[in-house]
């Protein structure tokens, strides 16, 4: 079996502020510490269940965040940004068997976490097909579109309450609730035992988890800046909707993921 993870940091255990999230802050080191525990216990829990083959994606901010001396010897992990549409879940294809979401977090123009966002903070909303879309629901999208199910998914509790209305059998695990400005979390240990145990079940249960990919993405962005409506409005197939909003169809995930690539 063959496992691709995607790991972001907002929707780790604990993490509260943006301060926490960037690479470099003294209150940095414990984020990106248990981004990378949470992590092992992924490949943990999906070694148990036979996988062979890990690919890892960190796909927060830097992209260099996890500590690679910590991760099994069957798991590869790629840093950096490869500047391709596919961004957090970069180096998927059709040979895996199933992914797996680490660490996700609440989608713009929601109040799940003190963090919510979606791909940067120039948006206040991503709408496909008018519902919000969330970084777990684009994501899950680019994965469907090589056939592979995302099994599992960890972060904050909106998230994981919207992710269930979008793929009834994925398995997930609250580790934090967003409440305003503040985040209450499990303990970290917990969260790795749990992110284990749930990641065993989540596999168990993939073929379940597939998803239909919809024939038509109508994309709506409203920016926080009137300027990059403005801007973006100049990509070929992309619409001004009003001063802060622009809107595009797509027929396929890959085209919707292209013109995002260059106007998000
Ligand atoms: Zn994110």
């Amino acid at each position: 079996m063959k496992v691709f993870i995607s790991v972001d940091i907002e929707g780790i255990t604990g993490v509260t502020s943006w301060s926490e999230t960037t690479l470099g802050n003294s209150d940095y080191a414990q984020s990106a510490n248990q981004m990378t525990k949470e992590t092992v216990a992924a490949c943990e829990g999906a070694i148990a269940m036979g996988a062979k083959e890990i690919f890892i994606k960190d796909a927060h901010d830097s992209a260099r965040n996890i500590d690679i001396t910590k991760l099994p010897r069957c798991a590869r992990l790629s840093r950096g940004w490869t500047n391709t549409p596919d961004s957090m879940v970069a180096g998927i294809d059709e040979t895996f068997d199933a992914a797996i979401f680490i660490g996700y977090h609440s989608g713009s123009g929601t109040d799940g976490s003190p963090l919510a966002h979606t791909m940067n903070l120039s948006n206040n909303y991503i709408k496909i097909n008018r519902e919000k879309a969330s970084e777990f629901v684009i994501n899950s999208y680019l994965a469907a579109a090589y056939g592979v199910p995302v099994v599992f998914l960890s972060g904050d509790k909106m998230l994981c309450e919207k992710a269930k209305e979008f793929n009834k059998s994925i398995e997930t695990l609250a580790v934090k609730e967003g409440a305003g400005g503040a985040a209450i979390s499990i303990n970290p240990d917990l969260a790795c035992d749990l992110i284990k145990e749930g990641v065993k079940n989540g596999l168990k249960r993939a073929g379940a988890c597939k998803i239909e990919i919809p024939e038509k993405f109508e994309v709506e962005i409203n920016y926080k800046e009137h300027k990059d409506a403005k801007h973006a409005s100049f990509y070929p197939g992309v619409e001004q909707a009003d001063s802060h909003t622009v809107k595009y169809t797509s027929d396929s995930v890959e085209e919707f993921a292209v013109t995002k690539m260059f106007i998000l």
